[in-house]
Order: C-alpha cells, then structure tokens, then sequence
C-alpha cells in the first residue's frame, strides 16, 4: 500500500516524539512491503513564527490531501512565550480549533490501557490494578454543550446565565457507527454513557444507538449513566471496551480514564470523521520544560501512529506489531525518564524510538 501522510510536527517535545513514530512507521513500511509519503507541515508556535498564521489555508488544502494527519503537539509556555501576547484567534491553540473544524473531526478516540509493567503508577488499590484495563473513550467532539447557543444576561435583576445541550439523531448515528465499528475491530462490547433519566438529548441519544446496534448483532452493549460510568472507571474499569460518549461527558470521563493509567506520555488519541481520514496525535500537550533534551517518551505518538494503520489504512497486522514491539520493550524494562521506575534501564526519546523499531 501507498500512505500519504501529513506530518506536523509542532513545537517543544513534538519534533522529536514525530520523528520516532515516523522512524517506526519507516520499519513497518520495510516490514510489510509499504511506502509512505510524508509531507511536512507547520502548525502552532512554528507557523506563527514562519507565516505569522498557527495555520494557513494553504496548510489546511495540504492536510486534506493527504489519507491521515500524523500530529505532535502545538504550543509553548503559556505564561513566557511570546506567542501567548497574540490574540486569541493568533495563538497556537486556535490551529488546533481550526484543524479540527476544518477537517471535520466529530470523533475523538482516546484508548487508556495499563500495562503489566507500569502498574505501579496506576493510582488505583492493587487489586483493581492488577486485573488490568483497556478500554476506548469515544468522544463526540463538534456538539452538545460546548457548541450549543449560550447568553449571559439579567433576568428580572438577577443575572442569568443559559447554555444550550443539542444534539441531531444525524451527529448521534454517525458517531454511534464509529464506536461499532471500533468495537468490531476490539472486545465488541460498547458502554453508551448518557443521563436519560434527567436529559431529553440523552434519550435520543439512547434510542439512535439501540437503532445503530441492531445492525451490530456482534457486538453487545449496553447503557450506563455518567455517574455511574464515572464510579464505575476507578472500581472496575476491566469491564469497559468501547465507551460512547457525548461531549463534554467525554471531556470527563477521558481525563478520568487517562489518569487511571498514570503515564501521560504513553497516551495516544485519534480524531475521525466520516471517512477512513483521521487526525493522530499524543494525548499530552508540547511539554516545554523538557523540549530539546531528547528526553520526552515518544510511545504515546508511537502508538498513535499504530493507531493510523489500523483505523484510516486497515492495516491491522502492522499495527498489532507496532504495539507488540512497545510491550516488547517494556518487558525488556527500557523506560524514558517519566515512565522510569527501579531496576528498569533509562533510555532517551531517539532509543526508545530505536528499540521500538528493531523490535517491529
Ligand atoms: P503537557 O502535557 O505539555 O505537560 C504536562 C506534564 O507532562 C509536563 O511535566 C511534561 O513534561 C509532561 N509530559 C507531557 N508529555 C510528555 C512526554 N511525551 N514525555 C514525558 N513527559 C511528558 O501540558 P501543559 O504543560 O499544560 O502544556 C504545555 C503546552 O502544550 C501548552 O502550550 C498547551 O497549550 C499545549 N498543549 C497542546 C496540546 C496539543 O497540541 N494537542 C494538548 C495539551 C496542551
């Protein structure tokens, strides 16, 4: 297969966690008889400082071109860089708003799973660790709450404040589809998290995706109320496969999720739309107080980058390999500095990317 892929690198610790995952992508390619076309793109604090733009209309035609976008981080530190005296829609940020939009990303996937060798930084009890979890937060990510009609105004003297939860059955079935289709490539099991006991949007939420699974009879699935979901993530979170999510309960309870794990630097994410397209980046921000050290974990863009294969390009075997070679080197107890526990041998951000892709 041919991929044409997008690379945007970023700013602070994202050039060099990129370059890892490519050097991986690079080793699979070799592997499996692929070949990739990267095309290098700016966005965040390089694009201002080169275009005086975080992204260009240009930037944006490109990105659509190309089959996925493979993200590192934007940004820099928010109270000394001078990027952060621009106005709002000038900083780094806003190309990552705009991106988004621009592409259509309405699903944002964030898996959380514990492996064997890092439970130690789990914050759950040992037994709850021990059983291990892996599981995917599906997020919807362009409605609800966040996007809604909102004012602020006074009332009768007294000042009010209203936004607006709404959702389609059309936002609620497309994003619904994504999750079954997710579950079919995983465990089959998706948890739509919801309050329809209190929300009119949550029980059309709820009868779009009992429509949507009926078309799924593979996959189980059932129903769970946010609070519950919530309560449930740190008391048992092995029962979870693919979780279904609106927007801002997703916001939560992704956060929640990745925090269970411990190790913010193992964390990948995509963002889809309706199409094969997909958008993958690490789920930590550009980290400045470590940038250029070469001391940053790139596993979470690796994995990331695992995740490209296996959701926009179908290439589940590459992308299987992919992740068995960061269990590998786990087991081998290579860690980055974040991940570093006693016993273990340090490496930096370019040998761990090595060992990865020796092992691949
Ligand atoms: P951060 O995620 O960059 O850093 C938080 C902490 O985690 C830091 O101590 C950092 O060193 C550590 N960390 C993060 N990724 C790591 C990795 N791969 N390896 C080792 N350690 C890692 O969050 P922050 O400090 O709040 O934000 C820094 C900048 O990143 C800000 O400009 C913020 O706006 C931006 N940001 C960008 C994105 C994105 O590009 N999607 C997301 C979040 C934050």
């Amino acid at each position: 297969m041919n991929m044409n892929i997008a690379v945007i690198k970023g700013d602070g610790i994202g050039p060099e966690v990129v370059s890892e995952a490519m050097k991986v992508l690079d080793a699979v390619a070799a592997k499996y008889g692929h070949t990739i076309a990267y095309e290098q793109l700016l966005m965040g604090g390089c694009s201002i400082d080169a275009y005086g733009d975080p992204l260009t209309d240009e930037t944006v035609a490109k990105a659509k071109k190309a089959d996925a976008v493979l993200l590192g981080s934007i940004g820099g530190n928010t109270s000394t860089s001078p990027w952060y005296k621009l106005p709002p829609k000038k900083r780094p940020e806003a190309g990552l708003l705009k991106i988004r939009k621009e592409l259509g990303l309405f699903a944002n996937l964030r898996p959380a799973l514990l492996y064997d060798q890092l439970k130690d930084a789990c914050p759950l009890k040992k037994e709850i660790a021990d059983k291990g979890f892996d599981m995917v937060i599906m997020r919807e990510l362009t409605g609800g709450l966040y996007f809604g009609e909102r004012k602020t105004e006074e009332v009768d003297g007294v000042m009010t404040a209203v936004d607006t939860l709404t959702y389609t059955e059309t936002e609620i079935r497309r994003i619904a589809i994504k999750a079954f289709d997710i579950a079919m490539k995983r465990r089959k099991k998706v948890t739509s998290v919801d309050k329809a006991n209190v929300l009119d949007s949550s029980r059309l939420w709820r009868k779009v995706v009992e429509e949507v699974a009926a078309d799924y009879p593979e996959v189980s699935y059932e129903h769970m109320l946010v609070d519950n979901a919530a309560m449930q993530l740190v008391k048992d979170p092995a029962q979870f496969d693919v979780v279904l999510t609106e927007n801002m309960f997703g916001d939560i309870l992704s956060d929640e999720a990745s925090m269970i794990t411990g190790s913010i630097g193992m964390l990948s994410s995509a963002s889809l739309n309706e199409t094969k397209f997909g958008l993958y980046e690490p789920s930590g921000g550009s980290a400045p107080d470590i940038a250029g050290q070469n001391i940053a974990n790139p596993i979470a863009t690796i994995l990331s980058a695992a995740m490209m294969l296996r959701y926009t390009f179908d290439l589940d075997a590459e992308a299987d390999a992919i992740e068995a070679a960061v269990r590998k080197v786990l087991v081998e107890g290579y860690r980055t500095g974040d991940i570093m526990s006693e016993g273990c041998t340090k490496v930096l951000c370019d040998e761990m990317g090595n060992l990865i892709a020796e092992r691949v």
